[in-house]
């Protein structure tokens, strides 16, 4: 028996069944690539599910890390914490933000900019107004309140009583979001490019409609950029691409460049409603998290990462374009930088996992919408990689189904 097997027949014994993982160890990680405990190789199109932007085992990431641990791996958010100050402050000068809270996930950095907007409009417009409303085929995170603002009901079943006060409407569809605003809205809370929903890019002069609606309604604007923030579309935030300012911010996934850590960024005048005493978390922003992020975002900012998400994200997209003129079985490219989706007209499962079995990882969202998000350090060569096996297991789906 190979190592991998034993360690996923004792992986499918004790540890929660909350995943349908795939039949693989990995192990090590350099730059776009993993290592599973058979010493298998395996290039990285999904990098964590957009986690790992500066690819496995970032050199300056490690090596902060490997310093700050010596000194302070944890202390209470009941004092001052050097590192976590230096991020909020970089944080803030390269957004429209003014102050950050940490946490340390998507969902709870969602389940703070909920908190906030709710805190915000009690205190400024009454106990009624509590409406927060998001869009269908959204995602913002597992918890209570991140599946009842999620626009997909497959993530709800079996859960109610859900949060209540969201109302959800079709993505990019103006009309349908102002006519659903009310007298009980408080909020809109958008991804600017929604990723599990299937790479759905908002038309153009859909998000300055939708801050037009929020200034005029005095709603707040939430931008979920837990998946596409921290360089991902080819800007350090999504946002920026439009020049559309939320109120509110909500970072995760790739912000420490691997590590765990959240955070929420919002303009100081919105930021005031959540004060002392409101609201928590023993381990955000700790100094070990957030020295990883903070040499992270760093490497964002100043090694030639967002240049280099633009230029490869142009090249992957002419590419799989062109994969797109030669089989009939693929509906569109679409995306912003290095994260990409190919929607197919079939189930994009079985190509995902033999694309496994040699050497790539890549994924598949609703079904039928393959995803593409490699580190944003990928190079040519390795896309030219991806692709002669990508093009390789379209050429046998079509011999099959023209047989
Ligand atoms: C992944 C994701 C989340 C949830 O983040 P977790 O860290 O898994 O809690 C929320 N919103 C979006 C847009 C995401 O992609």
């Amino acid at each position: 028996m190979s190592d991998s097997q034993s360690w996923i027949d004792r992986g499918l014994t004790h540890v929660a069944a909350t995943y349908g993982r795939y039949p693989m160890v990995p192990i090590s990680g350099q730059g776009s690539w993993l290592t599973d405990v058979d010493g298998k190789q395996y290039l990285d199109f999904l990098a964590g599910v957009a986690v790992n932007n500066l690819g496995h085992c970032h050199p300056k990431v490690v090596a902060a890390i490997q310093e700050q641990a010596g000194k302070l791996l944890h202390c209470s958010n009941f004092y001052h914490i050097p590192q976590q100050i230096e991020l909020a402050e970089l944080l803030c000068e390269n957004s429209f933000g003014d102050r950050v809270f940490f946490c340390n996930s998507g969902a709870e950095a969602n389940e703070t900019a909920i908190k906030l907007v709710r805190k915000y409009s009690f205190e400024n417009h009454g106990t009624e107004r509590n409406e927060v409303i998001t869009a269908n085929a959204s995602f913002h995170g597992r918890t209570l309140a991140g599946i009842s603002a999620t626009g997909q009901d497959k993530v709800k079943e079996g859960f109610a009583p859900l949060l209540p006060g969201f109302k959800h409407v079709p993505f990019g569809d103006f009309e349908a979001l102002r006519a659903a605003v009310g007298p009980n809205t408080c909020a809109i809370m958008l991804e600017p490019v929604q990723g599990e929903g299937g790479v759905n890019v908002t038309p153009a002069g859909y998000l300055q409609s939708v801050r037009e609606l929020c200034d005029a309604n005095q709603l707040l604007l939430i931008f979920d950029e837990v998946q596409v923030g921290c360089g991902r579309t080819g800007s350090l935030f999504a946002y920026q691409q439009e020049g559309v300012e939320p109120d509110v911010m909500t970072l995760a996934k790739a912000l420490a460049g691997g590590p765990p850590i959240g955070a929420m960024v919002a303009r100081e005048k919105y930021a005031v409603a959540l004060g002392p005493g409101t609201h928590g978390s023993t381990f955000g922003g700790n100094p070990l998290m957030a020295t990883a992020a903070l040499t992270a975002m760093r490497v964002y900012l100043e090694d030639g990462v967002l240049d280099n998400c633009i230029a490869m994200g142009n090249y992957l997209r002419n590419q799989l374009e062109e994969l797109r003129e030669k089989y009939d079985f693929i509906v569109e490219v679409r995306g912003r930088g290095l994260i990409l989706g190919m929607e197919l007209n079939i189930e994009g499962g079985e190509m995902v996992k033999t694309a496994l079995n040699r050497g790539l990882l890549i994924n598949c969202t609703v079904g039928k919408v393959l995803r593409f998000v490699p580190p944003l350090t990928v190079n040519k060569e390795e896309i030219d990689q991806m692709l002669k096996i990508l093009s390789g297991i379209f050429d046998e789906y079509q011999e099959k189904t023209d047989d």
